[in-house]
């Protein structure tokens, strides 16, 4: 009796432990912005929609003035921060800001570093530590070296000539270029949707390490012929910063900031950023080598959603989304119950009237292998279904072989 208590008592502190977590993980996080040569007030709504929606950050967009505005009143108190996220270039910050952010990134603070805000403050020393990389804003040789992979060999190179480029917008594959908490799991290379593709960044690259690089093809419109950083981290005292070039923003996001590819890894980069590891899983819809994968509503869909547009596949159509499917069942590998919670929706799809016969092939194709006693049934039934009998026989003998 005694040790039944001794575990309810444990199992409850555990519970309250865990949910003090979850409540902890509500990281607050200041997004800055207010100038920009982007659009800003295109890309600070997104951002922030983009962190919230991971229910791991809330998020707060302060302004600062205008160009040529009074800089004084920008003052924001960064120790009520975890995460601060950069979307700013525009004029200098008075020394009380500058030097409040500097104490809040020493003394461990989180920061994201967003597009341009590479580009902001060219003068500014120790920025351009926290950055590691910039361009523009008559950066050259004197701001550091250009940093960049030529094929699998990373060069520091001092050569004279102005820093920061972008070709022609385009696609582009994004290379994962080393292991670390945010490149955990995706694949090795993806492809990203339309944006610039910085190129012939340069700064002082200390304390900083290269995630994720673009090659910048010259015959797709002025490229460097270098594979370029497109993802960075960096420690700055005790800080942690993630530094992602992608992203331009025109009206709404853009593809840019649509891309899956650009929204997992600013997420995750907010998240390491913050606390050093990352626990938000790949999404099913991450992009692949082959293709992009936007969400115009920059919303992860649920499975709900994916197992909604299975059921009017035709053969003419994407199977993007059994590949979604697919992706979620080798997820739950090893997990009973969240296979037969897939199952179960699968044979809602297979029993529903609406659903497609190129849908439902495919429905008895996918739980022929990883189905269960649970679909017997309707597979039975099935088995005097014209279109249908050899998939359902298929299955059938599958599922009883096991
Ligand atoms: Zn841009």
């Amino acid at each position: 009796m005694k040790k039944q208590y001794l575990l309810l008592i444990i199992v409850a502190g555990l519970l309250t432990f865990l949910s003090a977590c979850k409540n902890d993980s509500n990281y607050k996080t200041l997004i800055i912005t207010g100038q920009n040569n982007h659009l800003w007030k295109a890309s600070s709504p997104i951002l922030k929609q983009i962190l919230d929606e991971t229910g791991m950050f809330s998020c707060e967009i302060m302004l600062t003035p205008e160009k040529g505005g009074d800089m004084n009143t920008f003052n924001p108190d960064f120790s009520k921060y975890k995460l601060v996220v950069l979307d700013y270039n525009g004029d200098s910050w008075s020394d009380k800001t500058k030097s409040g952010f500097l104490k809040f990134v020493k003394d461990g603070g989180g920061v994201v570093v967003y597009h341009a805000a590479d580009n902001s403050f060219p003068e500014w020393k120790e920025y351009n530590e926290i950055i590691g990389l910039g361009g523009w804003g008559n950066r050259n040789q004197k701001d550091g070296p250009y940093v960049y992979y030529r094929h699998n060999e990373l060069i520091k190179d001092t050569s004279a000539g102005p820093g920061g480029s972008h070709g022609k917008r385009r696609e582009y594959l994004v290379k994962t270029r080393m292991d670390h908490p945010i490149t955990k799991g995706l694949p090795d290379r993806w492809l990203h949707g339309t944006d610039e593709l910085y190129s012939q960044l340069r700064g002082p690259a200390k304390n900083m390490q290269i995630l994720a690089t673009a090659f910048a093809d010259s015959s797709l419109g002025g490229g460097t012929m270098r594979d370029e950083p497109m993802l960075m981290v960096l420690s700055y005292g005790r800080g942690r910063i993630f530094h992602t070039t992608m992203g331009h923003a025109d009206e709404g996001g853009g593809p840019a900031m649509q891309c899956v590819g650009f929204i997992t890894t600013l997420q995750r980069g907010a998240e390491w950023a913050v606390t050093g590891n990352v626990t938000q899983k790949v999404p099913f819809d991450f992009p692949t080598v082959a293709g992009v994968s936007l969400r115009s509503d920059f919303k992860q869909m649920t499975i709900e959603e994916v197992m909604a547009k299975i059921g009017s596949y035709d053969i003419s159509k994407s199977t993007k989304y059994f590949t979604y499917l697919e992706s979620e069942i080798r997820k739950q590998a090893g997990d009973e119950s969240g296979l037969l919670n897939l199952e179960m929706m699968m044979v809602t799809v297979l029993k529903n009237k609406e659903t497609t016969v190129d849908a439902k092939k495919l429905l008895l194709k996918e739980i022929s292998w990883m189905g269960s006693e649970y679909s017997v049934p309707v597979i039975k039934e099935l088995l005097n279904n014209n279109d249908l009998k050899d998939e359902a026989a298929f299955a059938y003998a599958r599922l009883h072989s096991k």
